[in-house]
This record gives C-alpha cells, structure tokens and sequence, in this order.
C-alpha cells in the first residue's frame, strides 16, 4: 500500500467554529450599518424612538466586536453565548422603542436560536434557548398587545427601515443557510474519503492476514510428508523446521489480529492499561534477548545499553508491546545493518532510542507514521498495515511519556521514547484516550 491520503481532521468542534465565524463576519458590517443608519436618522428626525433603536444596536454591535475577538482565539462557546444574549437584548430593547420593527425582530431573535444551536448540548446554552424563547414571546406580546410605548417616526421611514432589516434578516438566514450546505458538502467529502480508505484498508488487511497463511500452509503439507514417511529424507529435525516456521507464520497472523484488536480497542477508549512499576533495562533485556535468534537469522547485530536500572510507571505488557514494536520495525526495515538500542535517564526521565541503518524514512512522514493507517513504503516492498507505530505512541502517551522519529532517506532512523520515571507518591494512567489530532512532542 502506498501512504493512504489521511481523513480530513475536521472535529465537529472545528465545523461549529467555522460557521461562527462565518455568522460573525456577515453579521458584523449589517450591525455596523445599521448602527450608522439609527444614528443618522436619531439625530436628524431627534425621534425618541431611534435613539433607543440606536442604543439596542449598539449593544449588539459591540457584543459583536467582543465575540470576534473570542473567536479569533478559539473561544467559539462563549462567542456565541455572547452574540446570542446581546442579539436578545437588542430585540427586547428594539420591542419597546422601534415598535415597527416587530417582524424583523423576530426573525433576529430566531437567528439567534439558530446560532447557538449547534453547542445547545451544553447546561449555559441550553439556558440562552429558553432565554430566547422568552424574547420571542416578549416581542410578539409587545408588538401585538400593546400600543407603541414611545412616539415612531414617519411611516415612510418605517416602510424603508422595515424593508432594509428585512433583507438583512432573510439575507442572513440564507446565508446560514448556505453555511450549512457548506458544512453537509465537507461531511460528504469526509465520509466519502472515510469509505475510500476503508475499502483500502480492509484490502490490505486482506491481503496481509492471507500472506502468512500460504507459507503456513505449505509446511503443514511438508510436515505431512515428513510424518508420513513419504519424502526420502525424512527426518525429525526435517519435522521440527517445518513446525518452527509454521509457529512463526502463526505468531505473524496472532500479532496481526492483535493489532486490529488494539485499534478497535482504543477508538472505543477500551484499551485498559495496568501500570506497575517495572524495571525497564531488565524488561528491555530480556526483549532484546527475545530478539536476538531472529536478528541473527536475518544477518542484524542487535547492540544493547542499558547500564543502569529504571523505574517507571507503565503496563508491562503493553510496554513489551512497544519495545516490540520499535525492534521488529528495525528488523523489517533496518536493510541488515547494525541496531543499537540504548537506555538512559535525562533529567527524571527514561529515554529509550532504538536506532537503525536502515532505508531511513522521508522528513514529510516523520509526524504522520504515528497515525492509524499510515505507512511511508510502497506496500508491494514491505508489508505491514501501518498500525504498529500509532499502537505504541497511544501506549507511551497514556503512560505520560511521548515518542518521536528522527530519520532521513537512506539513513537509518531513530526512535525516541521518552517516560517518567516512577516516584513514590505517584498515581499512574489506566486507559488508553481514543484517536485525537496530533502527537506531542518531546521537548
Ligand atoms: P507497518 O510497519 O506495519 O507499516 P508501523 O506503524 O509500525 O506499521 O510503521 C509505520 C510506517 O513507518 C512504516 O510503514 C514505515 O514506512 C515507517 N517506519 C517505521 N519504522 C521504521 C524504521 N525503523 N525505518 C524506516 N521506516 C520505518
């Protein structure tokens, strides 16, 4: 498989986000315009009505300023509480002064609704519905209850100020309309990627769960033969090869599907972690240890450094899976030269690297090989399902560590765990967070 295209990182947080700030840019030069507009005719016509008119607006245009500014700094919760609230005291006040304005006032308030919808899970908002609401009832009540309660001006000037807050108001519905065409044509997308990369996926895994099984299958019928005495050469040495690779094609299939496991696992959040305190250079040695008749087999010379204790905080199993990770990547892609791996404490940390010679890896994929799915070889070269890397970061995260790669084409690459290490009073992590957008950094 060549390097999958990444699903777009567009959370439901960011969609919401957008689409404020797209509310707040159309909304933004209408507020200012009508803010001159009342403050024009309040001081040519001196009508009571419009100053009041121009102080509703003024409180929603500033509201507006203050929101633009919560969401240029990612704020969009209390940006839209704020515009919200402020847009329902413009139409309370403009009620009671710009009487003739009822229809138009209505339409705003329910804009507002709309507006904040979106984060309506949340307790705040769910008391700005009700809020808005209650000025929706209070604007009808007004308007059609009760006689205007200050002078208005002349009813051609009503006539225009009504069409100009009507086209602005429908003006902004379509255009929110359009945001949400917008956000449903960015999901489409999205899922259509979603899908395109599924069908990816579950060809390579296929195709990789199947590759074990044909060599697999092969020593079984050459056991048989063995067994049975049909091939001339048979011998129980013969028998024991045969059963050897088998068992190495089946630990091939287990990690696999172990792997798929994992993933489904931490996309749920399930990935329970049982941290102990360990002592990472003897669970590195013996890993190492585990390696060693494969290093050899394959012409690697596995070094190791681990001259002094540590403790840390971690599961040990699934610490062994990240050590496993890391060496097993060195053995596929490490071109039979020469793996170090070291251990080491830096300023109350444990720093494990896992270096190679290796065909080295492209600095675009440094940051994108710890995400699900992705790979930086063609997967005609070297199989694999890009799952291993992206199971040990979450594993090294949840354990309160991190992990980088460092690496050039052709140059080897270096793995770099980092983890604190353990002291007494510490409480550790037990589980293992679902996939979010991007890997921290060691510092
Ligand atoms: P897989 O090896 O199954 O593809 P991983 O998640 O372990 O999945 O690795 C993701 C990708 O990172 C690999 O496909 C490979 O391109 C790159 N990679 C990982 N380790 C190394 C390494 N030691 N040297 C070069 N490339 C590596």
């Amino acid at each position: 498989m060549t390097s999958p295209s990444r699903i777009p990182e567009f959370s439901e947080e960011e969609l919401k986000h957008l689409r404020l700030g797209q509310f707040l840019q159309f909304m933004w030069p209408i507020a200012v315009g009508f803010l001159l507009l009342y403050a024009v005719f309040a001081v040519v016509l001196r009508s009571v009505s419009l100053v009041g008119g121009t102080g509703a607006v003024l409180v929603y245009t500033l509201a507006l300023a203050r929101s633009r500014r919560l969401v240029a700094r990612g704020q969009s919760e209390r940006a839209a509480l704020l515009s919200g609230y402020a847009l329902l005291v413009m139409v309370a006040l403009g009620a009671i002064f710009v009487h003739f304005l009822f229809a138009a006032l209505v339409v705003m308030a329910i804009a507002g609704v709309v507006l904040v919808q979106p984060y309506a899970e949340r307790p705040a908002l769910a008391r700005y519905m009700f809020a808005a609401f209650g000025v929706v009832v209070w604007v009808v009540g007004v308007d059609v209850l009760l006689p205007p309660l200050v002078e208005q001006p002349p009813p051609a000037l009503q006539r225009w100020v009504i069409a100009l807050a009507e086209m602005a108001s429908v003006g902004l519905m379509l255009r929110m309309m359009w945001v949400d065409a917008l956000r449903l044509r960015q999901s489409l997308a999205r899922a259509e990627q979603a899908v395109a990369i599924r069908d990816e996926f579950l060809s390579v895994a296929s195709h990789e769960l199947k590759t074990p099984l044909t060599p697999l299958s092969l020593k079984l019928q050459a056991l048989r033969r063995e067994l049975s005495g049909a091939s001339a050469s048979s011998s129980p040495e013969r028998a024991l090869g045969h059963i050897e690779m088998a068992q190495r094609q089946v630990k091939k299939l287990v990690e696999l599907v172990d792997d798929l496991l994992d993933v489904s696992r931490i996309g749920a959040g399930r990935l329970e972690l049982h941290p102990e305190k360990v002592e990472l250079a003897a669970l590195l040695r013996e890993v190492v240890r585990r390696f060693e008749p494969e290093a050899a087999r394959a012409g690697y010379t596995l070094e190791l450094e681990a001259p002094q204790p540590l403790t840390a905080w971690v599961d040990p199993f699934r610490f062994e899976q990240v050590l496993d990770n890391l060496l097993s990547n060195a053995l596929k892609y490490g071109a039979g030269k020469p793996i170090r791996v070291r251990l080491e404490p830096l300023e109350g940390r444990a720093l494990l690297t896992v270096r190679d010679e290796g065909i080295g890896i492209p600095s675009a994929a440094l940051e994108r090989i710890f995400h699900r799915f992705e790979r930086a070889v063609s997967g005609r070269h070297y199989g694999g399902l890009g799952l291993g890397l992206y199971i040990t970061r979450k594993i090294v995260e949840s354990s309160g560590g991190g992990i980088i790669a460092s690496s050039a084409p052709g140059q080897g690459a270096t793995f770099t765990v980092e983890l604190p290490l353990a002291r007494e009073e510490e409480s550790p992590a037990t589980s293992v967070s679902p996939p979010t957008g991007s890997m921290p950094r060691l510092s």
